[in-house]
């Protein structure tokens, strides 16, 4: 039975309703027993009341799933089904709970639970996709060790914890720690692994796998160093040591999310795994890194100590990614790193917390938790991690950290449990703090200055704006990193953190020879929106000067902003001063090449739509879209002599290496590929494409000669070439898209939705189809709605089969109000659409319900 479409409106689930399962679970065995369309799943768990709970019910969720038979101690019993599970009359003593159910993965296109990839089973549990698999209390709080037992013909069969035993046609794992059923995992296939073996602090030697599909395990070398440096770091840096004998990393190309933690078997988007130089850009190996430290950290922040219900989220998604970070920091390069994850910070995470999908990091209520895996339980929720690190200090942070694991390893904590061991670990009081948790929004900080008798004084403002179910906020404690520079440019006052707690605030600074020019917030030291009157002069003059590399990038960031700003509202030609600037910066061999190519790399045409949206304009995308193609054409006539001596300055040779100096080079290098190829029309890319023996280069030229127009015949042989690659081929087809002119994105992606090789099967795919035509600002939003219309078309077609791809993609119209009256006629009329779908999913019924309301 598939779920009906709810009648009525959705049940809302709220965290102050929570109450703990009124059993313990002692152990759970499992037998599978596989085939494609009638898989059975026996299911054997020794069930307890726990002391003090008084004939608690016994429920047990269950979706999907056809029940077979169930018995108590052995004696056959006919449970009550219900909405979403079962319930049953139990005795108020430890008993044993037996069920046999049926399951068909392969019809299970929604990929929660068991399903089939390529003829491959695998698992998607997290957060309530075990239920699908058979009848069990699948909430985080409820742990216990398993015990499993696979059969069926697949030569590779895998499950969490150590093998324990296995024959023709079976085979046996067991996992001696307790965790939640979020995190089971199963994998049987015809796979074929890249081995390895790591040993451990005190010693153990851990073997080491990735399992592909026959013909990629030439695309594991990499992921598997990144996986044993990540092992090594959370080692030297938090202590922590792996606790089985086995780890296994399998690749699925038929995923929803990039990868999951399960407990010693993490699955993996092929897209997040495989690499060659040959198949991947350096954006490729650098996310797979990330990805896989970041799967790798769970087992100690989710695993060990897990999330007591689902409102706890951040508890382990902030601070693994928090974890994550600091791991490519030190991999790589932190100031790189931290103006990158700012950068998408304020891309995905600000018009979140800004737009009617706002929601506290810990949230209070949701209908399906599959939408609230967003950027604001991530990306903020790491912010807030830093901001704590920042106000208690290393050494308090890590005095804290490792008390969190002594106290709760083996638990389900809250946000609570987390605040508390810094409180203990420094005697603060961290209660304001915890507004960050509670209070949605992105807060403005408004910052003035005065300068009498050598005295300099900052005076900060902040603010919040009222978000859905929160119009008042109270003011929050913001780390606020600030230092001075004097006229001269030398530094006269070195980083400080001024801790603001109050709604108006200052802080002085005595003993200053002259007014110096103000550093504030260095490296992004809270998520908040700085606003200052300052002048154009004073941020070049920080682009020049800061010692803050964030700062000094920020400053140039500004600058673009400002000059696209005028170019769009006035007509104003491209501002000289900052084209100086950036010409020089350019030429600057001092420099960091990533950190160039950062400055280089203009605020995105979203970014500066929201920008004029808050200085009270209705922004027009295809001004927007011009500003950045005369801006950038100028700029190119404007370096026009040193360009070719900057290519040939900045392009790698000889054998390829993921390094970061080498992606930083080749990111440059890029950069000033698509300038000269507005010179030259496309000579030097024709060139780069022909010579190119990795595909960041072959991507780049093609990206170039696409937006030339002059890359039809490099765009057919590109395809001729990867056919038979469907992580090449997404690359591709998103590109059609992303270097379609404004007028034509729509039909281009049309008309690619119609390809041979576009299927909605596979969520990659129609990501990488639907996610460029969102992220083609002026073309998704082009004033005919053909966007709109496509991709709620193709919404609509999803949902069907994959709820939870179709919601998070909802997500593309959530900044719909920034627009003028015209365009949000014709995105009210597309949201209305979908939510008077006959059928629709509660994932996407939820989304659209909360994007209309705004
Ligand atoms: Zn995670």
């Amino acid at each position: 039975m598939k779920d009906a479409a709810p009648e009525t409106a959705p049940e809302t689930f709220y965290l102050k309703d929570y109450t703990p399962f009124g059993f313990e679970v002692q152990s759970v065995e499992l037998t599978f027993r596989l085939a494609p369309k009638a898989t059975r799943v026996l299911s054997r768990i020794h069930f307890a009341p726990k002391p003090g709970a008084a004939n608690p019910e016994f429920f047990l969720h269950g979706e999907q799933l056809t029940l077979i038979s169930a018995a108590v101690d052995g004696a056959p019993v006919t449970p009550t089904l219900t909405e979403g599970g079962l319930t049953c009359d139990v005795p108020d003593r430890p008993f044993v709970w037996e069920a046999e159910v049926e399951i068909d993965p392969q019809g299970n296109t929604a990929l929660e639970g068991l399903y089939m990839s390529n003829g491959m089973y695998c698992t998607q549990c997290e957060a309530e996709g075990f239920r699908k698999i058979t009848y069990y209390p699948d909430r985080p709080d409820v742990m216990s060790t398993f015990r499993v037992r696979i059969e069926g013909d697949e030569p590779v069969k895998l499950s969490n914890g150590n093998p324990t035993a296995s024959g023709a046609g079976w085979a046996e794992w067991h996992d001696p720690w307790p965790k939640p059923a979020y995190l089971f995992a199963l994998v049987a296939g015809d796979l074929v692994n890249h081995p390895d073996s790591f040993t451990t602090m005190s010693g153990k030697e851990v073997e080491l796998n990735i399992w592909v599909r026959p013909g990629d395990e030439g695309k594991c070398a990499f992921g598997m160093e990144a996986l044993k440096k990540s092992m090594k770091w959370d080692e030297d840096v938090y202590g922590r040591e792996y606790d089985l004998d086995i780890f296994n990393i399998v690749a699925v190309d038929d995923f929803n999310m990039g990868a999951m933690e399960n407990k010693g078997l993490n699955i993996f988007n092929s897209s997040c795994v495989l690499a060659s130089p040959e198949t991947s850009t350096d954006a490729n190996f650098e996310r797979i890194e990330a990805i896989i430290a970041h799967e790798y950290f769970h087992n100690w922040t989710g695993n060990r100590i897990t999330c007591r219900d689902w409102f706890q989220l951040c508890l382990k998604e902030g601070l693994t990614v928090f974890r994550d970070a600091q791991f490519t920091a030190d991999m790589r390069s932190a100031p790189v790193k931290r103006i990158s994850d700012v950068i998408d910070l304020r891309a995905r995470q600000f018009p979140e917390d800004g737009g009617p999908l706002a929601h506290p990091v810990r949230p209070e209520q949701f209908q399906e938790i599959n939408n609230f895996y967003t950027a604001t339980i991530y990306e903020k929720g790491a912010e807030v991690i830093g901001m704590l690190k920042r106000l208690v200090g290393d050494e308090d942070y890590a005095k804290a950290v490792t008390l969190y694991f002594d106290r709760h390893d083996g638990q389900a904590c809250t946000i609570e449990d987390w605040l508390k061991v810094f409180e203990d670990a420094t005697g603060r009081d961290l209660s304001q703090f915890k507004r960050w948790y509670s209070q949605a929004g992105t807060p403005h900080l408004k910052v003035s200055e005065d300068y009498t008798d050598g005295t300099y004084t900052l005076t900060f403002e902040q603010s919040t704006p009222p978000t859905p179910g929160q119009p008042d906020k109270d003011p929050r404690v913001i780390p606020i990193a600030v230092g001075l520079l004097g006229p001269n440019g030398d530094e006269v006052c070195a980083t400080r953190v001024l801790e603001m707690t109050e709604a108006k605030q200052s802080f002085t600074f005595d003993g200053l020879a002259a007014k110096p020019v103000p550093s504030v917030l260095r490296e992004f030291s809270a998520p908040v929106i700085l606003e200052r009157d300052t002048s154009n002069a004073e941020r070049a003059f920080l682009l020049a000067h800061d010692t803050d590399p964030f700062n000094r990038w920020e400053a140039g960031n500004a600058l673009a902003r400002e000059a696209r700003v005028a170019m769009v509202l006035e007509g104003a030609a491209p501002d000289a001063d900052y084209l100086d600037a950036l010409q020089k910066l350019l030429r600057d061999d001092s420099q960091d090449p990533a950190f160039r190519a950062l400055v280089l790399s203009p605020p995105s045409q979203s970014d500066i739509a929201q920008t004029l949206f808050e200085r009270g304009h209705a922004p027009d995308p295809q001004k927007i879209f011009d500003a950045a193609e005369t801006f950038a054409q100028t700029l190119a006539q404007q370096l026009a002599d040193s360009l070719p001596r900057l290519y040939a300055d900045t392009t790698v040779s000889g054998a390829y290496s993921p390094d970061a100096i080498s992606c930083g080079k080749r990111d440059l290098n890029g950069r000033i590929l698509s300038l000269l190829t507005r010179l030259d029309g496309g000579q030097q890319a024709a060139r780069q494409y022909e010579d190119a023996d990795n595909m960041t280069q072959q991507y780049a030229a093609l990206a170039c000669l696409l937006k030339a127009e002059k890359g039809d015949a490099q765009s057919q042989a590109f395809f001729d070439q990867w056919k038979g690659d469907r992580l090449v081929m997404d690359k591709w087809f998103a590109l059609q898209i992303a270097s379609a002119a404004p007028e034509t994105a729509a039909s281009v992606a049309r008309d690619l939705t119609q390809h041979d090789l576009f299927t909605l099967k596979n969520p990659n795919r129609f990501r990488a189809v639907m996610g460029a035509l969102a992220g083609h600002h002026a073309g998704f939003h082009h004033a005919s709605g053909a966007g709109y219309r496509l991709l709620a078309e193709n919404l609509i077609a999803l949902d069907k089969l994959n709820p939870q791809t179709t919601a998070r993609m909802c997500a593309a119209f959530q900044t719909w109000k920034r627009y003028d009256a015209d365009r949000q006629a014709l995105i009210r009329t597309e949201l209305e659409r979908i939510a008077g779908t006959e059928g629709l999913s509660r994932d996407t019924t939820e989304m659209v319900t909360r994007i209309l309301d705004a």
